[in-house]
């Protein structure tokens, strides 16, 4: 819970334009204040959504759409409402920083093995073996010695974009690295920082053409006690523009599919861009695997973004007011089993094509209905728009419940992830017009 002293952002008993009881917290509002740190498509659908107002400065505000410096600085002394939500969780950094993901991941590993045994711990293995570095430098060491001459990946805890990042295959290479005042500024900077982590490369990713690419996924959490969890239809693929090879290691637009990497390729086609939507991709993975192979593929993610979030549920500052919207990278090997690269706290909304840009609309905007300013869910939807409930405080089922011919019954998940996304119809069954809207 935040401290309610302080108050720098109070919201009790509010009245003007926006004129609402004070006991009645999400029912009847006529419009929602809202405030955005971010100047790209989360601010156009905050500005089309009808009746929410922004407020600017330190005005009074129902939703903050804030960026992670801004809840840094500020979350310990502001106070909520009730009705308030705000896009982040205080400490989201447990799952989204390199390093703490991996440690939670690993513990929870542990006590899983303890509790449940070997078997139902092995579901946790989809994360490369990852060491913190300097703290776990001698572990790295006698892990490395184990396997030589395969490929390892560095990458700082705290920066993006593929920023900082470089392939070793000798220990040497970071040895000199560590030292060479004449590396680039970007390897010098572990000098000073020395927070990175050395995990072990995919080396035989799975390719398209040649190329690698990795998957981004949107997850929403809305609770982490009990976990709700939802998962969003549409996704897309990134790819390198480069075709994939091992015997080039220093080659960054090679191995790292970041949409901000590829872009300054000196080759880079704006039009064609480097992404597939996930649509796309499933149809691509059924044609040439058939329906059973994706489903175990596709299922095999719904396993790690359950597992992850659980491996913080304890961590995370459980806060009603919070919501985060996650963006899950994940890498597919050659024989298609998918890796946890790694979950962002503020996934990129910058739009890189017109296609692009209104996906990014679709996702944010059924991100409002799910968090539900104007109050017009029952809570007990399993679908709202694009999102799927994935998890509410255990598996949520579809209700289609297979009868299959042994007679048994086939509890199927409830993720359509890369399946069509028939948002607006399902949105003009399930929603109640926007209050305002009744009256017009
Ligand atoms: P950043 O936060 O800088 O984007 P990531 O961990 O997402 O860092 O890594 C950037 C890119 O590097 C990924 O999108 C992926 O293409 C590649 N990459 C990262 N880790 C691995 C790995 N263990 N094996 C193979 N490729 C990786």
């Amino acid at each position: 819970m935040v401290s309610t002293s302080m108050s720098k952002y109070k919201t009790s008993g509010y009245k003007g334009s926006c004129d609402y009881g004070k006991s009645d917290e999400r029912e009847g509002r006529s419009c929602v204040r809202y405030k955005c740190g971010l100047l790209n498509t989360i601010q156009d659908v905050l500005r089309q959504r009808p009746n929410w107002v922004e407020v600017k400065d330190d005005g009074e505000w129902d939703f903050n759409w804030c960026d992670v410096g801004w809840l840094r600085e500020n979350f310990g002394h502001t106070y909520m409402e009730e009705h308030v939500r705000i896009n982040h969780f205080r400490n989201h950094y447990e799952l989204t920083r390199k390093n703490l993901m991996v440690k939670n991941l690993k513990r929870y590993q542990k006590n899983l093995e303890r509790d449940m045994g070997r078997v139902e711990a092995s579901r946790c293995d989809f994360f490369p073996c990852t060491f913190a570095l300097p703290s776990e430098y001698h572990l790295f060491v006698e892990e490395f010695n184990r396997s030589p001459g395969s490929t390892w990946i560095m990458k700082p805890v705290a920066k993006s974009q593929g920023k900082g990042i470089f392939l070793f295959r000798k220990l040497k290479d970071i040895m000199d690295w560590k030292k060479d005042g004449t590396r680039s500024e970007e390897q010098k900077d572990f000098a000073q920082v020395e927070n990175y982590v050395a995990q072990r490369y995919i080396e035989k990713p799975y390719l398209i053409n040649g190329r690698k690419f990795d998957l981004r996924v949107y997850v929403l959490v809305t609770s982490y006690v009990p976990l709700k969890a939802w998962l969003y239809r549409d996704g897309f693929a990134r790819f390198s523009g480069t075709r994939f090879s091992l015997s080039s290691i220093d080659d960054k637009y090679m191995h790292l599919t970041n949409v901000s990497v590829q872009k300054t390729a000196p080759d880079y086609d704006p039009e064609k861009g480097c992404k597939w939507q996930m649509q796309q991709l499933r149809r691509y993975l059924t044609a040439k695997h058939g329906r059973e192979m994706v489903e175990t593929l596709f299922k095999e993610m719904d396993n790690i973004f359950v597992r992850s979030l659980q491996s913080v549920q304890k961590v995370i500052i459980n806060d009603k007011h919070c919501f985060e919207l996650y963006g899950y990278d994940i890498l597919l090997d050659q024989n298609l089993k998918p890796w946890l690269i790694e979950v962002n706290a503020s996934p990129s909304h910058t739009p890189s094509s017109q296609e692009d840009y209104e996906m990014k609309c679709r996702l944010l905007e059924d991100t409002l209905n799910v968090v539900d300013m104007e109050g017009r869910l029952t809570g007990k939807e399993k679908r709202v728009g694009g999102y799927d409930l994935m998890w509410n405080d255990g598996p949520v089922y579809r209700e289609d419940v297979n009868l299959q011919t042994s007679g048994s019954l086939c509890f199927t998940a409830n993720t359509h992830l890369g399946c069509v996304n028939d948002r607006e119809k399902q949105l003009r069954r399930l929603l109640k017009p926007f209050p305002y809207q009744k009256k017009v």
